[in-house]
């Protein structure tokens, strides 16, 4: 049992100082669930259809229900006709989205481009629906003259758009006017978009002017990560879709007592439990105030590593700096995102400007901003 002991207490010590050190991947470490630790006592699991009642009991629907309409109101979603869960995080609503699309369009061709983040690709697979990658533009949108080109050549099939609302690596967001506008001048009536809004999903509502990704703007679903942008200690997501399309692939189940229309069985009850609180004690006025303040540290990002001669950029409304990628240590150190000549710093909430501070200092000492590593960065 010292053993044990001593085990937990050395783990415990790494993730909290590997927690001081978090600029690269987009998850928000800074909150306080400590008022719903005593649901941790209880089984609690919200098997089932979240708006329907199941056999089993303890659950907590009731709130997962209430994140979803306040999801559906920071998304333009038409709440009478719009479904949706609490996930496992990103990976799960994408894949309903596009488990949706292909149940509608058996036939139809997924188009994504190639800064997609990598889970699509398995995705595809996984559901055996045939698909595209397309190229991106520098910025990393998707280029829309090969989707159009693309897209013309295989008319007789469905498009099922895969957009990136905010990618990976650049933030970028596929701008969903043009992609209907293609779909309009190519006189295609039959096509299914699902938005991959994993981070910006929570940011481009509180914007000022953000870019079309909305139900408004004509997405037939969407799917955002909880413990990215609101932050939480168990991963968890959203997905939303339209109703009708919900409906016409669900399945009653006697042995649960519930509709089958999620895509595991069990499933995480706490987790809503800690979106519905996050969102109950932010407030709107709340998150809009934390995506204001993570642009300001953006811009502030951009402004030092300028100063010490290095290209540095984000997409329009991201809080995702790209910049060019610096030594391994650095990039261990602080576990900053790469993917060959590019590096990025998320500035989620607990990224403050002295932090940044600390880490352009980092990069300095390492001395690794050779000419030529800056030459390859787009932006
Ligand atoms: C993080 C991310 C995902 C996957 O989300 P998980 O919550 O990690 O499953 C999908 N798409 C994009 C663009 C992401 O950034």
């Amino acid at each position: 049992m010292d053993k044990a002991k001593e085990n937990l207490k050395k783990l415990l010590e790494r993730i909290s100082e590997r927690t001081s050190h978090l600029a690269g991947y987009p998850c928000n470490s800074i909150f306080d669930y400590s008022e719903i630790f005593p649901f941790l006592k209880f089984p609690v699991n919200n098997i089932g259809d979240p708006y329907q009642s199941s056999n089993y009991q303890i659950n907590s629907h009731e709130l997962e229900r209430e994140v979803i309409s306040t999801f559906c109101d920071l998304t333009k979603a038409d709440k009478e006709n719009t479904w949706g869960y609490v996930t496992n995080g990103g990976t799960e609503g994408n894949l309903y989205g596009m488990y949706l699309a292909r149940e509608l369009y058996p036939s139809g061709i997924v188009y994504y481009s190639e800064e997609t983040h990598y889970s699509a690709t398995k995705i595809m697979r996984l559901l055996q629906i045939r698909s595209m990658m397309m190229r991106t533009l520098p910025n990393g949108e998707i280029d829309y003259d090969d989707l159009k080109e693309t897209i013309r050549i295989h008319r007789d099939c469905p498009p099922l758009i895969f957009a990136n609302i905010g990618t990976t690596m650049k933030g970028a967001v596929d701008n969903i006017e043009k992609i209907k506008k293609i779909m309009k001048d190519l006189s295609i009536k039959q096509f299914y978009i699902h938005a991959d809004a994993a981070l910006s999903g929570f940011i481009l509502p509180f914007v000022s002017r953000p870019q079309p990704f909305d139900f408004s703007a004509g997405i037939d679903s969407i799917s955002i990560s909880g413990h990215k942008m609101i932050g939480s200690p168990i991963p968890c997501g959203i997905v939303l879709a339209k109703k009708g399309n919900v409906n016409r692939i669900a399945r009653s189940v006697e042995y649960v007592g519930s509709l089958d229309t999620t895509l595991t069985g069990s499933r995480n009850g706490i987790t809503p439990i800690f979106l519905w609180y996050a969102l109950q004690k932010m407030g709107i006025d709340g998150m809009k105030e934390q995506i204001a303040t993570c642009m300001e540290t953006a811009d502030y990002t951009i402004k030092e590593l300028k100063k010490i001669g290095l290209k540095a950029w984000r997409n329009e409304n991201s809080i995702t700096v790209v910049f060019p990628r610096p030594g391994e240590s650095v990039v261990k150190n602080w576990q900053l995102a790469v993917e060959n000549e590019n590096a990025h710093i998320i500035t989620m909430p607990h990224i403050t400007p002295k932090i940044i501070d600390y880490l352009i200092k980092d990069i300095l000492s390492e001395g690794n901003l050779s000419d030529e590593k800056n030459n390859y960065n787009h932006g």
